[in-house]
């Protein structure tokens, strides 16, 4: 076992049977030896460094129908909200007061904003902002709208692809396809976004051979982040009953992301501080290097409840960032307010420049 961790430090590659094989050998003991490489890997590219985001979400209508997902389409115990373009503004630039140089735009599926209000939205925020990124997480759209987006100034795009197993995948999306979703995630790539994948972690029916497909999938993507996070059960979905992923299995799962795309962004998941009171900063020691505060308004954040018992629902933007950032400090890192862009990202645009 050690010397599998110690090959996935040194060469940052794994075969799917070697992932297979440790997921299902690792002990207690092996956890900590990942956990310490992972920690390592991170600091050789990105240092002390934690990476903040403020995150907006902005609607809570979706037209997708996701089994594990609170705001879902046809939970009916939900009331709905969109922020308008101008509401969006006030966030930003409550963020930018605050020092944030990244934000990120996440909602469900919802078409009310349609192409041309996007990249409004985007123009007025780059043109009122200069110099800060902008990240969409609004789901599955056409290619030109993606492109549309792209011109308009947005950086980055954050969509998890849920789950590799097509098994799964089918099983938990009655309304979408694998295929579809990692098309997208692809086009988004050829783009020329900052591509964000991922998964979620404790899903019901999920083995390790899944997990090791998310892994294998991920190798061959070479995404710039990825967003990692346990399923927590939510009460107005089909899966209310489920059991929910672990804290201690998300880590394993952020730690062998870290050996296996060193230079990637990892968020430290807002769902791993509900789970556990420490979740986020056990994550940042296990590889991740990305936080995402609140920036929603607080009037609504209770309605963007993808699972249950989302945390920090009545605290204010201010009161996020600096409860954040002491976290950060408390496991000996830093909080950087920078861009904050992907080192593969940066070395690829510096090659692109000079030739
Ligand atoms: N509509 C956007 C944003 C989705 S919400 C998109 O399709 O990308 C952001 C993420 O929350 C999802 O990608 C999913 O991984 C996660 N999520 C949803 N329900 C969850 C639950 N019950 N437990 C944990 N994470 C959940």
């Amino acid at each position: 076992m050690l010397e599998l961790i110690a090959k996935a430090f040194n060469t940052n590659k794994l075969t799917k049977e070697e992932i297979i094989y440790l997921l299902q050998n690792l002990k207690d003991e092996d956890r900590q030896t990942l956990f310490g490489y992972a920690l390592e890997t991170k600091k050789k590219h990105y240092g002390d460094e934690v990476y903040l985001r403020g995150l907006i979400e902005f609607s809570n209508h979706c037209r997708q129908d996701c089994l594990y997902c609170g705001i879902r389409a046809s939970n009916p115990m939900l009331s709905r909200y969109r922020l308008t373009p101008e509401e969006i503004q006030v966030c930003c630039q409550e963020g930018y007061n605050l020092g944030y140089r990244t934000f990120v735009l996440q909602s469900g599926e919802d078409l009310w904003y349609t192409k041309d209000i996007i990249v409004k939205i985007i123009r007025r925020i780059k043109d009122k902002f200069p110099g800060v990124a902008i990240t969409l997480s609004i789901g599955e759209r056409k290619r030109d709208e993606y492109e549309a987006y792209f011109r308009a100034g947005a950086d980055r795009f954050l969509m998890r692809h849920e789950t590799a197993s097509e098994r799964l995948y089918a099983k938990l999306h009655p309304t979408m396809k694998l295929e579809n979703r990692l098309a997208c995630l692809q086009a988004l790539k050829e783009i020329g976004y900052q591509v964000g994948a991922g998964f979620m972690v404790g899903l019901p029916g999920q083995s390790h051979i899944d997990l090791a497909e998310d892994l294998c999938y991920l190798q061959e993507l070479e995404p710039d982040m990825v967003g990692i996070g346990p399923f927590i059960p939510h009460s107005e979905t089909p899966l209310k009953g489920e059991k929910g992923g672990t804290v201690e299995d998300t880590l394993v799962m952020v730690a062998l992301t870290r050996l296996l795309l060193p230079e990637s962004l990892l968020p430290a998941a807002t769902a791993m501080g509900t789970l556990h009171p420490q979740g986020r900063e056990l994550a940042l020691q296990a590889g991740a290097n990305v936080v995402m505060p609140l920036l929603t308004p607080s009037s609504v954040r209770k309605l963007y409840e993808l699972y249950q018992n989302k945390i920090c629902l009545n605290d204010e933007s201010g009161k996020c960032r600096y409860c954040i950032e002491r976290r950060i400090n408390s496991v000996g890192m830093a909080a950087d307010l920078s861009r904050g862009d992907s080192s593969r990202f940066i070395r690829t645009h510096e090659l692109k420049q000079k030739r």
